[in-house]
């Protein structure tokens, strides 16, 4: 007998059918990424029950050296969740921790395991009536677990900030089997380093995340939501800083949408547009959210867009007048990434950039990208309140799957993404606003990062994870 099916045996025996599966078709799904970028083999699939039991994967991991890669929903877009081809990772799956611990209304906290949906943990809250912002497109599989060790971001950071901003307290279970409790709800703690920040955003190469405290906020009782057509993405900020002034915190999201990008929406997934008949080169779903109705929101808003329109910043806008209407503005959102993948290959970008900056970067990176690849179509579209750009591309009009010019196409993207990142590294700017490392981006991350930041990233990940097990290979090496 081979040490992996030895191994595997051992597992088995030690905690069973459920906790542990190390058949190939149980695997599979947790061998490759979300987007199919890299493909691996895992010696097994580890689902505790409890954080002891994390705990005692943990140990067993340690003492026999093995990797371990903490999954979530598996929904990330850097392949940080998927096991390398050695066939001696653990992936340890946090989906059956996903109690609500508590939910504290008065004082503005829930306590949630890491193996919660995003969904579910926005549910806990409504119940209490209170709210938990963070929103993904991917809130129905994507997990707490993964939101942190993502930092991930989404359509409301303009006002309430990324993951980071919303967690009080962590609990998490070190490489060696230790368990960090820093689980509690203080507002005010100023008792030395901010330990629990080290884990966010570290893509379970630091620890195993097993629950947080988070915050909740007032839950908003009325929105008002608009499509907003404009000439471009300059005109998009400067309506944004216009808005600003006018309405400040209530607004929520601010979604920047170019024509190429809903003109993908509405042939693919055939979803109406409310700019149907004459659609504008660009467009803004704007969300204003209130927690006491404010009757005369959605008419101010309504006047203050007139005003524009008269003054030539704003060119079209087609109010949501019902919840439904408002789902669907959000749909034609949500659904461009569905919509270019069926348009076929893509290259991906996630920048982001001084806001006052996005212009700028959108007119010279149109130039090298037709200089690199002609006639390639820029589906530029993302949380443009944060300055979050997806900077994607798609082949010419026309190409079809597997031809020559599909194969060309692709041939460029590690050309055009050194040109994009070294644009938006000149102009002060970052190669990845919300998506993260994983195994994609490491060597962007070396080239990048201002050197004393690595080196202290480094030492820490030495510091915390001597053996480097805790999901080796992703973020620094
Ligand atoms: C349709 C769609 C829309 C999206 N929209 C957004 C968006 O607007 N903003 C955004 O930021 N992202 C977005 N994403 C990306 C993705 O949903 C987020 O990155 C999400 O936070 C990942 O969560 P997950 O549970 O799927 O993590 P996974 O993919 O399972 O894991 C991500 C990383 O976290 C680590 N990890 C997972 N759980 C733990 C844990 N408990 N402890 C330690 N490490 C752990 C993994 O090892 C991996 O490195 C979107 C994805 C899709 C498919």
């Amino acid at each position: 007998m081979n040490n992996q099916s030895e191994l595997r045996q051992r597992l088995t025996s030690q905690w069973g059918d459920g906790a542990c599966l190390t058949e190939a078709i149980d695997r599979a799904p947790f061998e490759t990424d979300f987007r199919k970028l890299f493909h691996g083999e895992a010696l097994a699939i580890l689902q505790p029950n409890s954080v002891t039991e994390l705990q005692s994967m943990v140990r067993f991991a340690s003492d026999h050296r093995l990797v371990m890669v903490p999954a979530g929903g598996n929904t990330s877009y850097c392949g940080g969740a998927a096991p390398d081809k050695s066939g001696n990772n653990l992936i340890i799956s946090l989906k059956r921790l996903n109690k609500i611990r508590s939910k504290d209304p008065l004082g503005y906290t829930l306590t949630a395991e890491a193996g919660c949906t995003l969904a579910s943990v926005q549910e806990a809250a409504e119940s209490v009536e209170r709210y938990f912002p963070l929103a993904l497109g991917s809130q129905g599989s994507c997990q707490l677990g993964g939101n942190l060790s993502t930092n991930a971001g989404g359509t409301s950071v303009l006002r309430y900030g990324m993951m980071r901003d919303l967690v009080l307290g962590l609990e998490v279970v070190l490489p060696d089997g230790r368990l960090l409790n820093q689980l509690n709800g203080l507002r005010k703690d100023n008792t030395g380093f901010d330990v629990k920040q080290w884990f966010i955003g570290a893509e379970g190469t630091l620890g195993i995340i097993s629950a947080a405290t988070l915050k909740l906020f007032t839950k908003p009782t009325q929105y008002s939501t608009a499509m907003i057509g404009v000439a471009h993405i300059g005109a998009a900020v400067d309506l944004l800083s216009r808005l600003r002034e006018y309405f400040g915190d209530v607004i929520e999201s601010f979604e920047f949408l170019p024509e190429s990008a809903t003109e993908l929406a509405r042939q693919h997934l055939k979803l109406r547009d409310p700019f149907e008949t004459s659609p504008p080169p660009a467009r803004v779903l704007l969300e204003c959210a209130q927690p006491r109705a404010w009757p005369e929101l959605p008419e101010r808003l309504a006047h203050v867009l007139m005003k524009l329109i008269e003054s030539g910043l704003v060119l079209d806008v087609a109010m949501a007048n019902s919840d439904r209407e408002r789902d669907h503005f959000w749909s034609i959102r949500e659904r461009i990434p569905e919509a270019q993948t069926l348009e076929g290959a893509s290259i991906k970008h996630d920048i982001s950039l001084p806001i006052g900056q996005l212009a700028t970067f959108v007119s010279e990176a149109a130039r090298v990208v037709q200089a690199t690849i002609p006639g390639a179509r820029i589906i530029n579209y993302g949380h443009v309140g944060d300055g979050n750009l997806h900077y994607n591309l798609s082949p010419p009009c026309g190409t079809t799957k597997g031809s020559d010019t599909e194969r060309q196409f692709l041939a460029n993207q590690s050309a055009i993404t050194r040109t994009i990142h070294d644009l938006v590294a000149s102009l002060g700017g970052s190669f990845s606003a919300e998506h993260g490392i994983g195994q994609l981006k490491v060597k962007e991350l070396e080239r990048y990062e201002d050197p004393v930041a690595l080196e202290l990233m480094k030492k820490l990940k030495v510091a915390i994870d001597p053996l480097n097990l805790m999901n080796s290979g992703k973020v620094v090496k």
